[in-house]
């Protein structure tokens, strides 16, 4: 299988199973521990959160590490919307369920949550964020790029706006920090999200970023009581291998990111190229400096790509969002940026990685070509 799915999830870089399996041996004991084994470990963790800090430009006080992007962006939207004074939250059409889904459990709450909408490329302003900003608005939450459209977002506009209304800025980073350079000074973010799994490092972790400005005007309010770990912050043993494999996997991207971006450009040009000869097509998303490098929105129509998927077997590419495991509606995020519904229903999602070679881009091209010429995938008349 030529695997095309890589905004799904990534594999494990081999650096990071290596620095897994250290971790699993060697580093076994409780970093909470203060018997050496447990310094041990707790110095490993540290190493973790120093070149997690690097990464995105802030200090080692201002990471914490949780279980994913899911719990991240629920404890940042969530642990910043207390009861109390501000209770208006903005967010865009276009985020990750995890932040439309912990939005919408405080307007449940009696909050009350702004939804920009945004433009056919699936964008938001500045502009839109300052004009929705309210005397009692609690946080703004915008992702960094979209994991279906690959819409990159004008965040350090954003976070000029909220700085100057003195709003906290949430930003769901995710699918961004695998090829775009992140610096949360500035973005002007004062929370920031990303999950390991999405950067060649294992599933099942992930980063909270919380500036210290924040943490000293307002400090989060945590999701899970109970061990104090994490400075209070995130109760429960800390998932060191995982921690240790994610400081791998940073290191291995802060090493490669600019080429590496670069390389991907260049196969997912040769892949369109070769697609353009053999079938029709429409672009969804861009090529150009606003989008992700790595990955293609396209549709084919008149074609259902959730069959074209099935029949295509030899390779792994998605419908929309496989965050979304019921993804039997038609994708949330094509349908802001106003899509017809035929052209929904014909679309998928391509992402090339790290190692995803040129032949693979072009024979991925020829299979889908065949795969829509073929009979099945097409509508029924
Ligand atoms: N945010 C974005 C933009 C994503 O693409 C994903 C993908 O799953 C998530 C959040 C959730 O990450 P996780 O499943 O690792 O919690």
């Amino acid at each position: 299988t030529i695997y095309l799915d890589h905004q799904a999830t990534t594999p494990a870089d081999p650096a990071v199973v290596e620095a897994m399996s250290f971790a699993a041996t060697h580093c076994f004991a409780n970093p909470s521990s203060p018997h050496a084994a447990g310094i041990r470990a707790f110095r490993e963790v540290e190493r973790a959160r120093g070149a997690v800090a690097r990464l995105i430009g802030a200090a080692r006080s201002e990471i914490y590490f949780t279980s994913g992007a899911t719990e991240g962006n629920n404890l940042a939207i969530k642990g910043v919307v207390t009861p109390g004074e501000h209770r208006h939250v903005v967010t865009t059409a276009v985020e990750h369920k995890s932040v439309l889904d912990s939005c919408r459990s405080l307007r449940a709450a009696g909050h009350e949550v702004t939804v920009l909408p945004v433009d056919g490329e699936g964008r938001v302003s500045a502009r839109q964020v300052a004009a929705a900003l309210r005397p009692d608005t609690a946080l703004v939450s915008v992702m960094l790029a979209n994991n279906e459209l690959s819409t990159i977002q004008p965040v350090a506009e954003i976070g000029a706006v909220t700085r100057a209304a003195g709003v906290p800025l949430h930003c769901d980073a995710t699918q961004g920090v695998g090829s775009l350079p992140v610096d949360v000074r500035a973005l002007g973010v004062d929370l920031l999200t990303f999950s390991g799994h999405k950067i060649y490092g294992p599933k099942g972790v992930g980063v909270l970023y919380v500036s210290n400005g924040l943490s000293d005007r307002a400090p989060l309010a945590p999701l899970l009581h109970g061990g104090g770990q994490e400075r209070g912050l995130r109760a429960g043993t800390v998932n060191t291998a995982a921690v240790i494999g994610l400081g791998a996997a940073v290191g291995v991207l802060a090493a490669g990111r600019e080429e590496e971006s670069a390389r991907l450009a260049g196969l997912r040009e040769r892949f369109l190229a070769t697609l353009a000869e053999l079938v029709p097509y429409t672009l969804n998303s861009g090529t150009g400096p606003g989008f992700l490098p790595h990955a293609v929105n396209l549709s084919f129509e008149g074609t259902d790509a959730q069959q074209l998927l099935l029949e295509v077997t030899d390779i792994a590419v998605s419908t929309g969002s496989a965050c979304n495991s019921s993804a039997q509606e038609p994708s949330h995020v094509l349908t802001a940026a106003g899509l017809a519904p035929e052209r929904i229903r014909g679309s998928i999602r391509v992402g090339f990685g790290r190692f995803t070679t040129e032949e693979d881009a072009v024979r991925a091209a020829r299979a889908l070509a065949a795969g829509v010429s073929g009979p099945a995938a097409r509508t029924a008349a």
